[in-house]
C-alpha cells in the first residue's frame, strides 16, 4: 500500500477521533458537493471493476445519509444557481458517468424513491460500440483468467479469486493513470484473448430509447461525456473539440433537448486542463465536471468548466461521507492548500 493510499485510508478514522474534520471543514466544506458514480449493480453481483460498480444497497445508504444530514439533493442546474446565492442549505448533486443501462434499471427506482435529481453523463460510443472502453476489456480479462500477464513489462498478476481480481483491476488501472504508456500493453493483452471492448460497452449501454426515456424523466438530466471516451488532454485541440461538440449534437438529436453539461473522460489532471475547460466553454456547455476532489465554492462561478467531484463507492461509510462533504480529501490532496479545486 502506498503512503498516499494509507493516508487516504486513515483519513476518515483520524478525522473521527481527533475532531480534525470540523477544523478542516470550516475551510474546505464549501456550499455543496458534486458526487460521481458510474454503474449501479445488484448487491450480490461480482465485478472485477468494483470501483466503478456501486451496489443498490450502498447507493441507498448514501442517499439516506445525505437526507439524515439535511443535505439537499438537487439538480446540477439548481446547484449552479446556488453557487453564490446568499446562504442556503448545503447541497449534493449525484452524477453517473458513461451511460450504463443500469442508470434506468437500478439507479432510477432508488432516485425516484428519494425524489433525488441526478445527472447521467453519456459517452455516445457506449451505444454504438465505437468507444475506447479498455477498462471494460481489462475487467473481462481479469474475470476470465487466473493470471494476467503484461509480458512486455515483465509483470504478472495473480487473479485466482475475487479479492485478487479486484486488487488486480485497481493496480493496473492505477498504473495506466500514472503512466499512459502502460495502456498499449494492457490493450494488447485484452486483444490477445479476443475480447471486444466496444462490444462489452454496447452490451451494458443504454439504448437510444432508454436515453429518451431518461431525458424525459423530471429527475434526470442528460449530460455529454464525449464520443469515444478519449483522454482529451492527450488529443489534438480539434479532436478534443470534436468529442465535445459531436457528443452534444448526437445526444441533442436523440433526446430533442439542449445538452448543457459535460464531464471530461477520466477527469484527472492528466486528462483535462485549462485548454479543455476553454474548449468546453467555447462549445457552449454551461458546466463541465472533472474528477478532481473538492467541494463547490462561490469562486466556482468563475470556474464552471472545472467543477470538482467526489467519487462514491460501496466502501463509503458515514465517516468517509462526512470527510467528503467536509472537503477533507481536497485538504489532503492539496496539502492544506487552496480549498477551491479548479484546473
Ligand atoms: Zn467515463
Amino acid at each position: 500500500m502506498s503512503a498516499r493510499s494509507l493516508l487516504k485510508g486513515m483519513a476518515p478514522v483520524a478525522a473521527r477521533y481527533t475532531g480534525a474534520s470540523s477544523v478542516i471543514a470550516r475551510r474546505y466544506r464549501g456550499r455543496g458537493t458534486i458526487f460521481m458514480l458510474h454503474s449501479v449493480v445488484d448487491d450480490a453481483a461480482f465485478y472485477p471493476d468494483r470501483t466503478l460498480r456501486c451496489p443498490v444497497s450502498s447507493l441507498e445508504r448514501i442517499l439516506r445519509w445525505l437526507r439524515a444530514n439535511k443535505i439537499d439533493i438537487i439538480s446540477l442546474d439548481d446547484a449552479i444557481d446556488r453557487i453564490d446565492a446568499p446562504s442556503t442549505a448545503r447541497f449534493a448533486v449525484l452524477t453517473f458517468d458513461d451511460g450504463y443501462a443500469d442508470a434506468l434499471t437500478h439507479a432510477l427506482p432508488l432516485m425516484e424513491r428519494f425524489r433525488a435529481p441526478f445527472v447521467v453523463y453519456v459517452t455516445t460510443g457506449m451505444m454504438t460500440g465505437n468507444i475506447d472502453a479498455w477498462w471494460l476489456g481489462l475487467a473481462e480479462l481479469i474475470r476470465r483468467q487466473d493470471m494476467v500477464e503484461l509480458s512486455d513489462l515483465g509483470l504478472q498478476f495473480d487473479c485466482r479469486d475475487e479479492a485478487r481480481k479486484v486488487n488486480t483491476f485497481v493496480d493496473i488501472e492505477r498504473m495506466i493513470h500514472t503512466d499512459y504508456s502502460v495502456l498499449q500493453h494492457v490493450k494488447a493483452a485484452v486483444a490477445s484473448q479476443g475480447i471486444d471492448c466496444g462490444g462489452l460497452a454496447k452490451r451494458e449501454a443504454m439504448t437510444v430509447e432508454d436515453l429518451r426515456q431518461l431525458a424525459a424523466h423530471p429527475l434526470a438530466t442528460v449530460g455529454a461525456h464525449g464520443c469515444t471516451h478519449a483522454n482529451l488532454a492527450m488529443a489534438s485541440a480539434s479532436a478534443a473539440r470534436w468529442e465535445m461538440e459531436e457528443s452534444r449534437r448526437l445526444l441533442e438529436d436523440a433526446v430533442q433537448k439542449p445538452i448543457l453539461h459535460f464531464a471530461y473522460p477520466f477527469g484527472n489532471a492528466r486528462a483535462c486542463g485549462p485548454r479543455e475547460a476553454e474548449l468546453a466553454r467555447a462549445s457552449g456547455y454551461r458546466s463541465a465536471v472533472t474528477t478532481r476532489s473538492g467541494s463547490i465554492f462561490p469562486q466556482h462561478r468563475d470556474h464552471l468548466h472545472a467543477l470538482p467531484r467526489e467519487a462514491l463507492s460501496r466502501l463509503d461509510t458515514s465517516s468517509t461521507l462526512r470527510c467528503k462533504v467536509d472537503g477533507f480529501y481536497r485538504a489532503g490532496h492539496s496539502r492544506l492548500g487552496d480549498p477551491v479545486a479548479a484546473m
